[in-house]
Parts: structure tokens; sequence; C-alpha cells
């Protein structure tokens, strides 16, 4: 029973334990592979940034070169404003191109009309290149174009004059639109997130896409601030300390601009699909799981139930048993004296009879009867001749000796012993210890010559011969000794074999004396 217990509880604890297992490694592919996209995601990103940047700048390096090898006279501006023209066309992102004379003055740019009188001298691009010898590319923070007042990002260069002093400046402003039109592709859930910033923290373009936080200083934040300078690219899973959702973030540090890029998709909503899974799952698992408990604690019920069925049965048949073998006795016992009864004695007689044939043995009967018991009853009543019976049959039983040995009441006041492997000397002797104990019990019998109760014996042994002797001999020699024993004045051992008659000695000895 304990087995079935624990084999129930073991499917339970398995099923459990399975779903359990299956469910956290589902969540760790689901995770992983929420990283990779991420990872993918921030690598289309870096590439379509530094595509973008590149082909603005392309264009940039070239009109570096041309400004720089031309004299810059009203027809040659001509030319370069065409050229602008079919630049901005070519191009998508570029939002407009634009040089500047050393002074901020507009020089020439890709408007159909230039609006001369404008002066970028303020610009922070303007300033940095005025400022710094430096002749690479310059990405400066988002602004509002002057011209249209458009979101732009702005790509430029400086380009020196003859002398090498400061000539001006050369700028191609990319419209922030294309960046958001190419994170839109994107399905990045609801709080997923793309974002390109300059690689010291300041905000170019983000979506979701939000007014307010173009050109917002982000470099307080963890991935300024701690991911970045350990690594140039990785994935981290973190939670935002503006809105409270964990994202799994992928970031790179662009390796020829200085440009960050990070996609973001929210832990929560890439887990979704698992979490469903989960649910669903573990329902199915918990419902099978209690009809296999509720079968399980039917069996073990079912079981427990047979167990007690079963003990109360090998009970019932113990019981039986023992009556059995109680009836058993009381079938073989005779109900007066304890001794065994006629019916007993008969089938014990038979077995002995045939085993002495079989081995040669020699078989003995004794034939015991009370003497003068007649007068005993009248004297004293049937129930006194019964209690008087009572006595005689415990002394009889207490001669037998050996295992084989049956003392039984053969009828009324008449007893037998029947002793199997004893000759008729020894049988004469058990008979007379049985007379002698009788004697030494001096139960009050006035009617007796000798005034107690007394018995007379009559002996019989012989080794039975098959075709020759049958049991039935034995009874009848045995009766004839006691009746010989009984007509020779009773209380003595009778025997057909040996000789003298055995009589109790005070008996001889008052018969000697008359
Ligand atoms: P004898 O010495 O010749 O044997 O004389 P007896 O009086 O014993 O004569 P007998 O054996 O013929 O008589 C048997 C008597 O024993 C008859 C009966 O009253 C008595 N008796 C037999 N069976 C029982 C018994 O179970 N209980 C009692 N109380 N008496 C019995
Ligand atoms: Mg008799
Ligand atoms: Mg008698």
């Amino acid at each position: 029973m304990f087995l079935a217990i624990f084999l129930v509880v073991l499917v339970c604890v398995s099923l459990i334990g399975v779903q359990v297992w299956l469910s956290v490694r589902a969540r760790t592919i689901q995770l992983k592979e929420s990283e990779m996209a991420a990872a993918n995601l921030a690598e289309a990103v870096a590439q379509h940034a530094y595509d973008t940047i590149k082909e603005a700048d392309t264009v940039l390096v070239g009109l570096v070169e041309r400004i720089e090898n031309q004299d810059m006279e009203e027809r040659e501006l001509g030319r370069i404003h065409d050229l602008l023209v079919r630049s901005v066309a070519e191009l998508p992102q570029l939002h407009g191109l634009f040089i500047y004379g050393d002074d901020g003055r507009w020089l020439v740019n890709s408007q159909p009309v230039l609006l001369r009188g404008q002066n970028n001298a303020d610009r922070e691009y303007f300033i940095h290149h005025r400022d710094h010898a430096n002749r690479g590319i310059h990405i400066g923070p988002p602004v509002r174009s002057k011209s249209t007042g458009d979101w732009i990002v702005t790509v430029s260069r400086r380009f020196n004059r003859p002398d090498g002093g400061f000539g001006g400046v050369v700028l191609a402003a990319i419209a922030m639109e294309y960046f958001q039109r190419y994170f839109e592709r994107f399905s990045i859930g609801q709080e997923g997130a793309i974002q390109l910033a300059l690689d010291d923290g300041i905000l170019l373009v983000r979506r979701p896409f939000n007014e307010k936080s173009l050109g917002r200083d982000i470099s307080k934040l963890p991935l300024f601030s701690y991911y970045l300078p350990r690594a140039a690219a990785g994935t981290v899973t973190f939670a935002s300390a503006q809105d409270g959702v964990t994202r799994i973030n992928s970031y790179r540090r662009l390796e020829h601009y200085p440009l960050v890029v990070s996609a973001a998709l929210s832990r929560d909503e890439a887990l979704a699909q698992w979490r469903d899974d989960v649910y669903l799952d573990s329902g199915a698992i918990l419902v099978l799981v209690l009809v296999i408990g509720l079968l399980g604690a039917r069996l073990v019920r079912q079981i427990r139930w047979r167990i007690q069925a079963e003990d109360e049965l090998v009970e019932a048949r113990n019981g039986l048993e023992t009556l059995n073998h109680a009836l058993e006795r009381l079938a073989m016992q005779d109900g007066l004296t304890g001794l065994s009864n006629r019916r007993h004695f008969d089938t014990a007689l038979q077995n002995e009879f045939s085993r002495a044939m079989r081995s040669g043995s020699p078989l003995a009967l004794v034939m015991l009867d009370v003497d003068c018991f007649k007068q005993y009853n009248d004297l004293y009543g049937h129930a006194a001749g019964d209690e008087c019976l009572k006595a005689i049959g415990r002394v009889v039983a207490a001669s037998k000796h050996r295992p084989g040995d049956v003392a039984a009441r053969y009828g009324g006041e008449e007893l037998a012993v029947l002793l199997p492997g004893t000759d008729v000397a020894g049988a004469v002797a058990v008979a007379r210890k049985i007379l002698a104990a009788i004697e030494a019990l001096q139960l009050q019998h006035p009617d007796n010559p000798t005034g107690h109760v007394t018995v007379s014996a009559g002996v019989e042994a012989f080794a039975p011969v098959r075709f020759e002797s049958e049991p039935v001999d034995l009874i009848e020699a045995a009766d004839q000794a006691l009746y010989r024993a009984k007509s020779q004045g009773r209380n003595r051992v009778a025997s057909n074999i040996v000789g003298p008659v055995w009589e109790p000695p005070e008996l001889k000895a008052s018969a000697s004396a008359s």
C-alpha cells in the first residue's frame, strides 16, 4: 500500500517537476531569442545610421575638395548650387546642404532661391569648426532648421582657405524623420524603444518619438554611465529608472562616427506568449495531477479495503481452525472423564493393530471394570457414581507414559488402556500400578469387600499376524481375562498368557491367613 501511495505521489511530483523544468527552460530560450532579436535590431539600426551619415559625408568631402581648389566666384557658386540641389534630390535622408563663409554667412545651399543675408555664426557646429583646426566630421545635436523649422541632425566639415586659415563650413542637414521612418519599420511591441545618440550622451532621435526628448542629455543613464565605458557593444537587461519597465537592451558604439545606437525590448512583452503557454500547460498538468491524485486515492483505498478483508479472512480462518481443533478433540473425548471416547479408541486400536502387524511388535490392551459399581450407585446415587468414575479416569489417564498409549472409556464403568509396543509383562505392570493407585484413592465403598472402590483388570498382548488375528481378538481376549479377574475375586489383574494371576498383597496375606 505504501508502494501505491509512493507511486502516486512520485507520478504527481514528477509531472509538476517536469512542467516547472520545461517552463524554466522555455523562459530561458525565449529570453535568449529576445536578446538575439534586440541585438539584430541594434545592428540594423547601427548599419542604417552609418550608411545614412556616410552618404551625406561623401557629398561633404567632395564639396570641401571643390571649394578649397576653386575660386568662389558667382558662376562657380551657381554650379555648386545645382550640385547641391541634385544631391538633395538623390539622397532621401538629406534635408538640405549648406555652405557657410568664415563669418557664418550663407554662401550657397540647396534651396531653390538663396536667401542672402542670413547668418549661422551662432550655431554650435559653426563655432566648433571655427575653433578647431581638426578637419574631421562633426555631428551636432538635433536642431530645428532655420529654413523650414523641421527637426534635423547636422553633419558638417570645415574647409580652409588656401593659406590654411578657417574658410567656412559645409553642412548636411539630415531629416530626423528619415530615422523615425526607419525606426517605425520594426515591430518592438508597446514598450520597446530604439534610439540614436551622440556618444557623449546627447539624444538624437528616439522611438517612441517625443519632441521634448530630442537633444536631451542622457549621459547619466546606466547605458552611458555604466555599460558603455565597460564594453562598446553588448546586451544587458535592466529596469528603466524612468518608467520602471525592465528591458532587454542591446547597444553598440559605431566604429567610424561618434554615435551610439540601442534597441530595447520589454521583457514582459517578450515573455507574454511564454506566460500564456505556462498558464495553459500548468492548468492541464494541474487537472492531470488532480485526476491521478483522485484515482490514486481510490486505488489506495481499495488496496486498504482488500488488505483489511484479507486480515479478516485470515482471522476468521484461524478462528475456524481453532474451533475445528476443539471440536475434533471434543469428538474424540469422553464427556465425563475426559479420556478418549469409544469411537477414538476403536480408530486408535485399528491403527495401532495395523502398525504392530507391519512392524512385528506386540500390542497390549488392559480392560478395567469398576467392582460392585452398581451397589455404589445404589448407595450414593448416580451423580456420586459419576464423580467416582471421574476420579478413576484421572488415575487411568496418568498411567499413560508413551505418546502412543491410549486411555479410553470403553463403555459404562469399563475403561481400556491400549499400549503399543508393550508385551504382557509390561501391560500387567501398568495394570497393577493403576489398581494400586485407585486403591490409594481410598474412595469409601461399604459394599465392596475391601471397604473402598477397587477395579479389576484383564490384560492381553500379542504381536498381530496378518490373516491370523484381528483387533476384536485382542478385545475379546482382554475381556475374558477381565472376566476371570472378576470371577477370581475382583480387585486383581488377570492375563491369558502369564501364569499366575496378580493379586493385591494384602488379599494374598488375608487368603493365606484364612
Ligand atoms: P461387577 O463387580 O461384577 O462389575 O459388579 P457391578 O455392580 O459393577 O456390575 P456391572 O458392571 O454389571 O454393573 C455396571 C453398573 O455401573 C451399572 C450402572 O448402574 C453403573 N454404571 C454404568 N455406567 C455408569 C455411569 O456412567 N455412571 C454411573 N453413575 N453409573 C454407571
Ligand atoms: Mg461393567
Ligand atoms: Mg463393574
